[in-house]
């Protein structure tokens, strides 16, 4: 039977970070213990039954799987069954009742593909929408606060690498705003290539508190 490898996923690991745009199935819960045969787990958009174990010679268990929703797996046969290979112990997700919230537009576990994808849609919607209320003359592009004349602050010396048709940006040098700048630097690269040079270095000494210091630009 052609088997399928299940690695340890990453955020499974304590005190690892969650991947965000991993996939979690509503309905089921986490767990490492290996799924008993009858259970049902979801893995990467299907719910799966668990048909049987197999143990491996090299210590890996090949655990016997028939798909029930979802798109077929890779290597799958004609029953929609396959082996995924698992070593060590990753982290499962398992259905906790028989009724799997399923989409009712594809018919695959909740959420499918198709609303992960909107999700990420309407969430960069928003962030750009957020982005635009802050871009406004003599504001900052970190906070969107008007930049007072004693205050530190610093001028991009081209139009915003992110909206298309505004000026050259500004941003407060305070502490708060200043990791934006950095990730606002990080996007002028990637869009100015060779003629990048950095708005602000990480060795740069944070602005006194006193305000009466001038502009760099
Ligand atoms: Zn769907
Ligand atoms: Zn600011």
């Amino acid at each position: 039977m052609a088997v399928e490898r299940v690695d340890p996923a990453p955020n499974a690991r304590r005190g690892a970070a969650v991947k965000a745009d991993r996939w979690y199935a509503e309905g089921t819960r986490f767990t490492h213990e290996m799924p008993s045969v009858g259970a049902l787990i979801a893995h990467e958009h299907r719910a799966l039954r668990v048909v049987a174990h197999h143990p491996r010679d090299d210590g890996s268990t090949s655990v016997h799987v028939r798909r029930e929703y979802g798109p077929a797996l890779e290597r799958e046969n004609s029953r929609g069954e396959c082996g995924l290979r698992v070593q060590g112990r990753p982290m499962w997700q398992l259905y906790t009742s028989e009724r799997i919230p399923l989409c009712s537009c594809c018919g695959h576990p909740w959420p499918c593909g198709a609303m992960m994808d909107e999700r990420r849609a309407m969430d960069a919607m928003r962030a750009g929408a957020d982005l635009i209320a802050r871009a406004n003359d003599g504001c900052c592009l970190s906070c969107g606060e008007p930049i007072t004349t004693r205050q530190r602050h610093i001028l991009a010396p081209e139009p915003n690498v992110l909206i298309p048709g505004f000026g050259p940006p500004s941003f407060h040098l305070r502490q708060s705003c200043r990791r934006y700048v950095e990730q606002y630097d990080r996007a002028r690269r990637d869009r100015l290539g060779a003629d990048w040079s950095p708005l602000i270095r990480r060795s740069d000494p944070l602005p006194l508190a006193s305000p009466s210091a001038s502009a760099p630009h």
